[in-house]
């Protein structure tokens, strides 16, 4: 049978294994095996709020194991550590066990196809002090540590009355939703603890650009800004972090912002392996060249797809690191993938489809564009349709993983879950 390797189970990988997993089940013409250096999936769009506090990650993860055997592919936990294109070997690194104490030994895997979706991570551009003294949301283990920080910060702060400063670096979607759910922590948390605490906790949020979520259109940017402020939270733009120290950030120009807490979630690089990968050609950003069949350049057999990989869109810049691409390009290579090792056809060529942009701040507003496609393109959303329009982007990928039946299923328990757990996580 023809072996299909797909390293990374974000959201690209999970989607396609399973549905090139049941696309394939029938004809029984590959096998495939799903390797991650974590034990389960997250929505990686969700992570703020994890890290946050606000939603509950116990609730929110995928076993890869479930759902491997739920969609007859297989998965196995390995972390990616090399490649041997001539001989078709993907290299894995060992993986902790859960008890932090033993690794699971690394290991040469042989493939057919190679199928890379290992996402990607902030970008701090080589500022120093920045990667000793920052801390990231980019992925759970990451999130969860954050938040750990977070609760004893905020309660020693409560308890000994002094303000507790948090910096946020970074005003595109991770940086401005982060922000909007810290201020709703606090908020709700005054509310369980202390009636002060709103007062003492400080949100700056730091921006290069002359405006947050530059890829946006300017009106849903100004809506944004404004209202962030009226929640609380310092915006800056056209300011630049320059450096960065375990008591806070110094700015172009020399100011010093002092802070507790500083989250770098500016930029993106793909993971450093990736550049190390037998020669293959990558951007500035570390993410393999890939051709409009999701090939990479150089080797018919590696493809790649999501946030590790580069494909110029129809105005010939690279499109967007969002969860909209990786989704589209995972759904689409399963169908390509299958009908070209089924039926012999020739691989398909991707053309993205914006569907539009979401935003949202927490429970205090969500704003959206339409994108170029459908009966309303190009239209703008807000309020309650936005936030609907957001949550179902969530509710759409666990459908796409569990099946209509039991994603309705899935989803109607984490509501009823929601509905009667404390608002934040306070455990
Ligand atoms: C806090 C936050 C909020 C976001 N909000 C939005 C949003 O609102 N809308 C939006 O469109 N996008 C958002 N994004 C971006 C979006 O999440 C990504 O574009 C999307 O997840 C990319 O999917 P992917 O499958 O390429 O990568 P990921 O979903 O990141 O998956 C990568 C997978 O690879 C695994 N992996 C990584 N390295 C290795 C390795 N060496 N070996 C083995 N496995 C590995 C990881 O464990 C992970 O499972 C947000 C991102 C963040 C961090």
């Amino acid at each position: 049978m023809h072996r299909i390797v797909v390293v990374g189970g974000g959201i690209a990988g999970i989607v396609i294994a399973t549905h090139l997993s049941r696309r394939l089940a029938r004809s029984k013409t590959a096998e495939i095996l799903l390797i991650d250096h974590n034990f389960s999936h997250v929505w990686k769009p969700m992570l703020h709020t994890f890290a946050a506090g606000t939603a509950n990650y116990g609730s929110e993860n995928i076993s890869f194991f479930s759902q491997a055997k739920r969609s007859g592919f297989k998965y196995w936990p390995g972390e990616l550590a090399g490649l041997d294109r001539s001989r078709k070997l993907v290299d894995l690194g060992p993986v902790r066990l859960p008890d932090a104490t033993k690794s699971l030994p690394g290991r040469s895997l042989p493939y057919d196809t190679l199928i890379l979706a290992v996402g990607s991570r902030a970008n701090d551009f080589g500022t120093p002090g920045v990667a000793e003294n920052c801390h990231f949301v980019d992925n759970i283990g990451e999130a969860n540590a954050f938040n750990n920080l977070l609760r004893s910060r905020m309660l020693q702060a409560i308890d000994a009355r002094t303000d507790l400063h948090v910096v946020i670096v970074g005003g595109g979607a991770t940086g401005v939703e982060l922000s909007a759910e810290l201020a709703r922590r606090t908020e709700i948390l005054s509310s369980y603890v202390h009636e002060a605490t709103a007062t003492r906790v400080h949100l700056t949020l730091i921006e290069t650009g002359p405006r947050l979520l530059g890829p946006f259109p300017e009106r849903i940017s100004k809506a944004v800004e404004a209202k962030l402020r009226r929640i609380g939270v310092d915006v800056r733009t056209k300011t630049k972090v320059v450096e960065s120290d375990k008591d806070g950030v110094v700015l172009e120009g020399g100011q010093r912002i002092d802070a507790a807490l500083i989250v770098w979630a500016a930029g993106i690089k793909a993971p450093e392996v990736v550049a190390k990968l037998d020669g293959l050609d990558v951007s500035r950003q570390g993410q393999i060249l890939v051709r409009p069949t999701l090939q990479s350049k150089q080797d018919d057999s590696v493809f790649a797809l999501g946030d590790c990989s580069s494909l110029p869109g129809k105005d010939g810049k690279p499109l967007p690191t969002t969860a909209q691409v990786a989704r589209q390009q995972a759904v689409f290579l399963a169908r390509s993938l299958a009908r070209h090792l089924g039926q012999n056809r020739p691989l398909a060529e991707f053309h993205f489809r914006d569907m539009g942009s979401l935003v949202s701040l927490a429970d205090y507003a969500a704003y959206g564009t339409l994108g170029s496609y459908g009966f309303f393109r190009g239209g703008f959303l807000k309020g309650r349709l936005a936030h609907v329009a957001h949550a179902a982007l969530y509710r759409m990928h666990q459908m796409s993983l569990y099946g209509p039946v039991r994603g309705g299923v899935v989803s109607l328990t984490d509501d009823l879950a929601r509905a009667v757990r404390p608002r934040v996580d306070l455990s």
